[in-house]
C-alpha cells in the first residue's frame, strides 16, 4: 500500500493533467518571439545538446510538439533538464532560440502552479544519473 508522500511523488504525466485553454503555440509566442514555424527539423539542436541522453523529448521534438499543439510536452522531463546553456540556440541554422522556448514552456507550467521540481521525489537511480549541472540549473530556476 502506498503512503500519501509516495503518492505526492507520482510522475506528473500520470498524476496531473495539464489543462490549457488555448493553443500551446499561442501561449509560447506570448512569452517569447521565436519563429517556431521556421524550424525544418534538422536536428542540429539535439545533436549538440549535452543533456539529450537524459531527455524524454529531444529539443527538435519539443519544437514539433509546440507546432502540433501537443500539450504533453508540458509534462516532459526535457524542459526541466535543459540547463539553459544556449548551445542549441547558437547552432540553429534558422536562428531559433530553443533555450528561450524551453524557458517559456517552464513558465507556462509554473503559471499553472504545477511543481515539477520536488527533489525528494527523485529515485536513487535518477539522482545518480542526472548530471550535476542539471541540479544546479534547477536550483537557479527556482530559488530567487
Ligand atoms: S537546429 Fe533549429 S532548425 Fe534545426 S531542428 Fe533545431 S530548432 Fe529546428
Ligand atoms: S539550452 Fe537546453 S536544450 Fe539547448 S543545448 Fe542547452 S541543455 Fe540542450
Amino acid at each position: 500500500m502506498s503512503t500519501e508522500s509516495e503518492n505526492d511523488c507520482e510522475h506528473p504525466e500520470t498524476s496531473k493533467e495539464i489543462k490549457l485553454a488555448g493553443k500551446l503555440v499561442d501561449e509560447v509566442l506570448e512569452l517569447c518571439d521565436e519563429n517556431v514555424f521556421g524550424c525544418y527539423q534538422c536536428g542540429t539542436c539535439a545533436s549538440g545538446c549535452p543533456f539529450v541522453e537524459e531527455m524524454d523529448l529531444t529539443p527538435d521534438e519539443v519544437i514539433r510538439h509546440i507546432i502540433l499543439d501537443k500539450k504533453e510536452v508540458l509534462n516532459s522531463k526535457t524542459i526541466w533538464l535543459c540547463s539553459t546553456c544556449f548551445i542549441c540556440a547558437e547552432r540553429c541554422p534558422r536562428d531559433i532560440n530553443i533555450t528561450v522556448l524551453m524557458e517559456a514552456l517552464r513558465q507556462i507550467v509554473l503559471r499553472l502552479s504545477i511543481d515539477e521540481t520536488e527533489i525528494t521525489c527523485l529515485s536513487e537511480e535518477e539522482k545518480k544519473n542526472i548530471p550535476q549541472m542539471a541540479f544546479v540549473s534547477l536550483f537557479r530556476k527556482n530559488i530567487g
